[in-house]
């Protein structure tokens, strides 16, 4: 198939799939991640066939979270994906499909996506943040994805930002455990003795009248956040930033206080110097970014 590749986005609960031309979706499945490696694979196979026509595309590349090998192979990690860990799921699709697999951590592929065709388009050199049920994150440089030479660049999640509350990679005081989607809807459980999805704290914090209690939530989490990207800003001199995942609507939040921070902490830099800005390709940032690998 002329130029075409396939992106797969593997999540938690499904995978998306897409016949991707010129920087363009063509044609798009869905199908549930079945949690079993065979079936895992046998499933992107045949979404695979379903997208393409029964044509051989390209390549395939997958997106997924966790820390991929430097190869591009061999998932070492996978907290939500237990099943893939230690197997190389690149030869397996090969095997089931006849044409080359690529792997990548799915921070990566939306950075990658967004530099190509969203909101990272003006801008070689950013640093892109998910903010989900964790916070992961990809760099680029130079127009280029920053992997590292053992593919684990870009951990964002994991940068400390001086609080003592535990993270679920066994650490503590890390930025996804206290600045993520749901360390946000934690912060806000916490504080109203009830479960409130972020979206309606949201509404709390801005309003005409807004909740006091509802606004330290998100200065609380846009203070690390500020916090972390200074860490980042100060060792790579990145300036832009975008945001994606199920936090970055409530981004307007969170960057008054990140500024602060930024300002503050970022040596010699004031925070006119940077932007944060919202990913914009939402839901199809993971199977474009990996048709771009
Ligand atoms: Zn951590």
């Amino acid at each position: 198939m002329d130029g075409a590749r396939v992106g797969v986005d593997l999540g938690g609960t499904s995978a998306k799939v897409g016949l991707v031309r010129d920087g363009q979706l063509e044609r798009r499945a869905q199908v549930p991640n079945p949690h079993d490696f065979d079936a895992c694979v046998r499933s992107i196979a045949s979404a695979t066939r379903e997208v393409c026509d029964g044509a051989t595309p390209g390549f395939v590349g997958i997106g997924l979270p966790g820390v991929i090998d430097g190869a591009q192979r061999v998932i070492l990690d996978a907290p939500n994906l237990p099943f893939l860990v230690g197997r190389d799921l690149a030869e397996a699709m090969e095997r089931a499909l006849v044409t080359e697999v690529r792997l990548e951590n799915d921070a990566n592929v939306a950075a990658l996506g967004e530099a190509r065709h969203g909101a990272g388009k003006e801008h070689p050199d950013f640093l892109l943040a998910t903010l989900g049920t964790g916070i992961g994150g990809g760099i680029m440089f130079g127009g280029e994805l920053w992997r590292g030479p053992g593919g684990m660049a870009g951990e964002f999640g994991h940068i400390r930002v001086g609080h003592d509350r535990r993270c679920g990679c066994g650490g503590t005081g890390c930025l996804e455990a206290i600045a993520s989607a749901l360390a946000m809807e934690r912060l806000g459980a916490e504080t109203f003795g009830e479960s409130i999805p972020l979206a309606i704290l949201a509404e709390r914090a801005r309003g005409a009248t807004p909740d006091a209690r509802a606004r330290e939530v998100f200065r609380l989490a846009g203070e690390a956040l500020g916090e972390a990207l200074a860490t980042v800003a100060l060792l790579l001199d990145l300036r832009v930033f975008l945001f994606g995942g199920g936090g970055a609507p409530v981004l307007d939040l969170l960057e008054p206080h990140a500024l602060t921070v930024l300002d503050r902490r970022a040596f010699g830099r004031s925070a006119a110097d940077f932007r944060l800005l919202r990913a914009s390709l939402g839901n199809d940032a993971g199977v474009l970014g990996a048709a771009m690998l």
